[in-house]
């Protein structure tokens, strides 16, 4: 790995400021070749109260600073992360494996929360209200909510920082990450340029650790901290919700998701094509957003396999730091072991497989791009989010039955659908209990946008406008004798 920046390159950890070693390390591997490339501290219950106590210590002065304050030292953070584009990127792809392409996009997305909420710290309005009586005056003030804790996963180990610690920053909170253990390089390489930034000591700290539950535990159990926002698997928020019952600590959680992605008979063929391999391949279809179902109208059922079949065909594999490829390894063999049990049951099942199927000939985690056609919802990979390279395509009749099929989930986090009937458009996006719904697009994120989940998807929403409503509370003041 070649950064024109080696001090980008962080194995410590940083907490109130201060870059900490720690007693225990742990290796941080390139999931493309197995290499360690570093090694961080492995911290844990003690180290996080440290953290808290500082962040606790430093939030008095963050919150009394002026907004312009606070949204001009956050613009100059998101101005060192855009300078460091190039090298953010490939510390990202050494340490995830998605190609540089995709990393350098999500730099870029990641610093556009930063730019956004640094905008948005300067409209935390409050409200006047008529009151109740003639001598009385009535107003409400949103202030910052106090410690906020943001637990991160590994596929974005960028942007699900700066989604969630940008608006935290911006409202006056002060932050503790604990990122994903396969992906910390780049959250201390996001500490290295807050702290050139001039963000002070206590508000962003990061907890490197390969102990989610002791951090976890004092990060939900101790009252100081007021905000656990997480994003990860359903298993993993369940249990935190839970913890920060005990407290009452406010949640956002982004969860997993299980998207359909609907083509209709008149859909643009060749459009919704594009949209599903950006959807279903990109970062090896290890988003929770990924399509996970692909739902094809019987008109153009066959057409649409085969049109698929001959793009996937074309997407190249292969290390992210050695080419121009477009899908990398993936995370590790846990990952690999899903994929392929999803596949092994649909074909026992009755699927039938279009390309792909197996662990890609260059070994370690690279897996083929895989297309499963005829599959039926008694299938494991109808049920459950594959979060690999497998795209399963399921036949419909009638716009009332992919419907009612992209809702037979317990999730609800993104759906697609491609239509060219304009009633279509609004009956089917509000028939479909999603947080987010794209209609002829395959790609929906954006910080202006406000991103989140229905049902066991989640809680609450990152980015937008609203994203910054997760780290305030509204105080109403009521004034008399007037
Ligand atoms: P996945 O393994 O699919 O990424 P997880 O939900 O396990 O999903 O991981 C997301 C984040 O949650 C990671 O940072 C991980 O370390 C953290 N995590 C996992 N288990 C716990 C836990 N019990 N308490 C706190 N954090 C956890």
């Amino acid at each position: 790995m070649q950064l024109n920046d080696p001090t980008l390159l962080k194995q410590q950890a940083y907490i109130n400021g201060q870059w900490i070693s720690g007693d225990q390390q742990f290796a941080v591997t390139n999931p493309a070749t197995g290499e360690v490339i570093a090694h961080v501290p492995d911290l844990g219950q003690a180290e996080t109260q440290q953290a808290i106590e500082a962040a606790e210590q430093a939030w008095g002065a963050w919150r009394k600073r002026t907004a312009k304050d606070r949204a001009n030292t956050l613009r100059r953070w998101y101005e060192l992360v855009m300078a460091n584009q190039e090298d953010l990127a490939v510390l990202m792809t050494a340490e995830q494996g998605k190609p540089l392409k995709e990393s350098r996009g999500e730099i870029a997305y990641g610093a556009s929360f930063i730019e956004w909420f640094a905008e948005e710290a300067k409209r935390i309005y409050g409200d006047i209200i008529p009151a109740h009586g003639t001598d009385k005056r009535i107003q409400v003030i949103r202030e910052p909510i106090g410690i906020a804790a943001a637990i991160t996963p590994w596929n974005f180990p960028n942007a699900m920082i700066t989604r969630k610690c940008a608006p935290a920053m911006a409202a006056g909170c002060p932050v503790i990450v604990k990122p994903a253990e396969d992906t910390p390089l780049s959250a201390l390489a996001l500490a290295e340029l807050a702290d050139r930034a001039g963000i002070p000591a206590g508000i962003f700290n990061i907890i490197t650790s390969k102990q989610p539950v002791a951090v976890g535990g004092e990060l939900t159990s101790n009252g100081k901290v007021r905000k656990l926002s997480f994003t990860g698997s359903t298993q993993t928020g369940k249990l935190l919700m839970r913890q920060c019952a005990d407290n009452v600590k406010k949640v956002s959680l982004e969860l997993g998701g299980n998207a359909p992605f609907i083509v209709f008979d008149d859909a643009d063929l060749d459009a919704a094509i594009e949209g599903a391999m950006a959807s279903k391949y990109r970062n090896a279809g290890q988003t929770c957003v990924c399509a996970n179902r692909l739902l094809v109208q019987a008109g153009i059922y066959d057409k649409f396999v085969e049109k698929l079949a001959e793009a996937v065909q074309k997407l190249t594999v292969g290390h992210g730091l050695e080419g121009a490829f477009e899908q990398g390894p993936l995370i590790n063999q846990a990952a690999v072991n899903k994929i392929s049990s999803h596949i092994e049951d649909a074909l026992a099942k009755g699927g039938r497989l279009i390309c792909g199927g197996q662990p890609h000939a260059l070994g370690g985690t690279f897996f083929e791009p895989t297309i499963i056609a005829d599959v039926t919802p008694e299938m494991l990979c109808a049920r459950e989010e594959t979060f690999g390279p497998l795209a399963p395509v399921f036949k419909f009749e009638t716009e009332e039955q992919a419907v009612a099929m992209a809702n037979d989930t317990e999730f609800g986090l993104a759906a697609y659908f491609y239509t060219r009937d304009y009633a279509r458009i609004y009956r089917v996006s509000e028939g479909l209990e999603y947080g987010m719904v794209a209609v002829n697009e395959g790609i929906l994120s954006t910080e202006v946008a406000p991103f989140g989940g229905v049902k066991e998807s989640g809680i609450g929403r990152e980015g937008s406008r609203y994203g910054i409503e997760e780290y305030l509370e509204m105080k109403y003041i009521c004034i008399g004798g007037i």
